[in-house]
């Protein structure tokens, strides 16, 4: 039997990797829903060839396009975000791909996850936001949540059962601008920001990476990933990302997953765990790499790793408020409408204004959203007009 997969976010960076990895074995994998948000010529395009069961435009503006281009064929169409979270319920799938990006990721998640769903997950912001209730969540409905992110890909990968971590290890490539003075990143721009060494991803991921916010996050998911405390999970800067991450074990022994640095792997491992199977990527060829080197991450510098490490630290919403917080600023960075530095004193500030919840349930957390994005907004507002960013 085909494995049944929906890709939330087909037409981004995972999503068209993820459909490459379902072209390289027919056999084994459909896609059974592709969805997508605005983009919608090469969701008709991917629909035409993949052929699933359903497609799933979020903007409604876009669905009379959608279905006139696919009524030759015995696709169903749907729009909305309430369509985007039924689908993943449907009967014949057997994995929820998680790429589409942001807070959005959490209400379809966590519907697949009730509706029993095998859960590739990529949207890493969905256990940013409510690493806690996901968790719970899993638990109770006994659904596998397999990491698509390189790192806990690797971490994932490395792990041996019945035997403790003492530390998990993610490395982090630094992004474009890890030798940089703090100079001279209070005038990057976003074209700089956008130019990742190692990896071609969204725009969102990409500022993350250069602002080392997608390694905070990055940590928050290890956290609830593989039930470690904040003080267990150690970032480490190395530039070739060759080396994955790692993990320690008790007896002080470490594990690394090395590999060429393409998607393409950790996608297929969510999907064909716990087997592996063939894969078209390039191999790593050690003669080409003359040194792996390490460095501690510089938080003075990067001050959004700090900041997620302290919202981790108090727990409650506020790895929410950040999260909430980051997608306003890097949405303005992104409209020039904000530094690059900026976007850590906005986050900050953020951080210090939201009303603070212990014990979050989901409501409060669609509260505590609504609330950091607007507090956001205001404040990169009040800097664009008064141009004195990021004073007062
Ligand atoms: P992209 O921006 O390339 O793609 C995002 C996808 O989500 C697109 O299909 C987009 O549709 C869709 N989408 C965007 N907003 C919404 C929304 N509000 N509702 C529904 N769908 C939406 O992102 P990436 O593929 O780079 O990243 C996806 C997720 O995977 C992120 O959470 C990211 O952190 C994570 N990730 C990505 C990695 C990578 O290498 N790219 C690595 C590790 C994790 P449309 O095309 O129509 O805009
Ligand atoms: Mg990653």
């Amino acid at each position: 039997m085909k494995k049944q997969i929906a890709i939330l976010g087909s037409t981004g960076s995972i999503g068209t990797q993820a459909l490459q990895v379902i072209a390289e074995h027919p056999d084994r994998y459909e896609a059974y829903a592709l969805t997508a948000n605005n983009r919608v010529e090469q969701l008709i395009e991917q629909a035409r060839r993949f052929r699933p069961e359903a497609v799933v435009i979020v903007n409604p503006d876009k669905y009379h396009r959608l279905k006139e281009a696919l009524a030759d064929l015995p696709i169903k169409v749907y729009a909305g975000e309430d369509a985007l979270c039924q689908i993943v319920e449907s009967g014949p799938i057997d994995i929820v791909l998680t790429a589409m990006v942001g807070y959005a990721g959490l209400r379809p998640t966590m519907n697949a996850i009730r509706a029993g769903k095998a859960i590739a997950l990529a949207n890493k912001e969905t256990l940013v936001v409510a690493g806690d209730l996901i968790t719970r969540l899993v638990a109770d409905c006994h659904v596998p949540i397999l990491p698509v992110d390189s790192e806990h890909s690797a971490v994932f990968q490395c792990l041996e059962p019945g035997n403790r971590l003492e530390k998990v290890i993610l490395t982090a490539s630094g992004g474009p601008f890890r030798t940089y003075t703090a100079e001279q990143l209070a005038t990057v721009t976003k074209e700089q920001a956008l130019h990742h060494p190692n990896w071609h991803m969204g725009a969102k991921i990409t500022i993350d990476s250069a602002s080392m916010m997608n390694k905070g996050f990055e940590v928050m998911e290890a956290r609830w990933l593989f039930g470690v405390r904040p003080e267990q999970i150690e970032v480490v800067v190395h530039p070739q990302s060759v080396i994955h991450s790692m993990v320690q074990f008790e007896d002080g022994a470490v594990k690394a997953q090395l590999g060429v640095p393409d998607m393409r792997l950790p996608i297929q491992y969510a999907f064909s765990y716990p087997e592996r199977i063939p894969l078209s990527v390039e191999r790593l060829d050690f003669t080409r790499f003359h040194e792996l080197t390490f460095e501690k991450p510089d938080t003075g510098r990067f001050r959004n790793l700090a900041l997620a490490y302290e919202a981790l630290h108090q727990g409650g919403n506020m790895p929410c408020i950040v999260n909430a917080a980051n997608e306003v600023v890097v949405d303005a960075f992104l409209h020039d409408r904000i530094t690059f530095l900026g976007m850590s004193d906005v986050i900050e500030r953020v951080m210090q204004r939201v009303s603070f919840v212990a014990r979050p349930e989901y409501d409060d957390y669609v509260a505590t959203d609504a609330e950091a994005r607007r507090v956001a907004g205001e404040l990169v507002d009040k800097g664009t007009r008064t141009s004195s960013f990021p004073e007062s």
